[in-house]
């Protein structure tokens, strides 16, 4: 896909969801959606199988259970890499990697865990060899259970978030022809959903596009 000259990874033309709709039959067990983007003004040139970047929103919900779990209010500042300030919620929004736990919040929080036994099992998960397991109990926890399970440990909410991983872009491959569909592009989603201890899960980009992204509105 080629680029307006004002656009790039660096500057990413914002673009709106114009409209979805479920392609799979409720019931399949699959929800696979069809998604058309509106890139009005973009001057982006694509092919169809060209893959485009969008940057996500971390679900509002997702957000809030993690301000909990932190036991912050939201509203404490948080300067990001470029010394940019926003509300920890916007922070939790838009900057962090909340679904997530990286290896610098898992090697603090064991640092800093007071319960024995607890401090025990995460040195065990962090020792040579044990590659497996870390990998095992990463996939089935999020930052906000995570700290719940390790609630004895206190962070200031701008040393958490400077110790999580960036929410990063995902791509997806265009489905569309550029010259059938002009200032749009379609994509087929496959929303990703599923359930790790008791709770269910919900992939952060594809529940961003499908489920969240409000239509008709500059949000992706
Ligand atoms: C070149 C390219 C083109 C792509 N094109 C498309 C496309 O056209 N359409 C499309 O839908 N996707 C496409 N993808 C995939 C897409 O980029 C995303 O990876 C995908 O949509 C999931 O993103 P997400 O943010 O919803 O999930 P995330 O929040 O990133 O979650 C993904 C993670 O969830 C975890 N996970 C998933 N299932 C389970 C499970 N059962 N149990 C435990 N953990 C689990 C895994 O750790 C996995 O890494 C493409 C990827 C590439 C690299």
């Amino acid at each position: 896909m080629s680029e307006n000259q004002t656009y790039s990874r660096l500057n990413p033309f914002v673009a709106s969801v114009k409209e979805r709709h479920r392609l799979s039959k409720s019931g399949s067990g699959k929800n696979t959606q069809h998604v058309t983007l509106d890139i009005s003004g973009s001057g982006i040139v694509y092919q169809p199988g060209d893959s485009l970047g969008i940057y996500p929103t971390n679900d509002p919900h997702l957000v809030e259970w993690t301000i909990f779990a932190m036991r912050a209010k939201g509203d404490e500042l948080i300067a990001d890499k470029q010394g940019e300030l926003h509300s920890l919620r916007t922070y939790l929004q838009k900057k962090a990697n909340i679904t997530e736990i990286s290896r610098k919040v898992l090697q603090e929080v064991c640092g800093r865990q007071t319960n024995i036994e607890k401090k025990e099992a995460l040195e065990h998960l962090l020792s040579e060899g044990q590659k497996e397991a870390l990998k095992a109990y990463l996939a089935v926890h999020e930052v906000w259970d995570f700290l719940e399970e390790n609630i004895e440990v206190h962070f200031s909410p701008e040393e958490l978030c400077h110790l999580m991983m960036p929410l990063l872009p995902r791509l997806y491959s265009i489905s569309s022809a550029q010259k059938v569909v002009g200032d749009e592009i379609h994509l087929t989603v496959a929303m990703l959903e599923y359930e790790t201890n008791q709770t269910q899960r919900k992939g952060v980009c594809t529940h961003y596009i499908c489920n969240l992204a409000p239509l008709n509105e500059k949000s992706v």
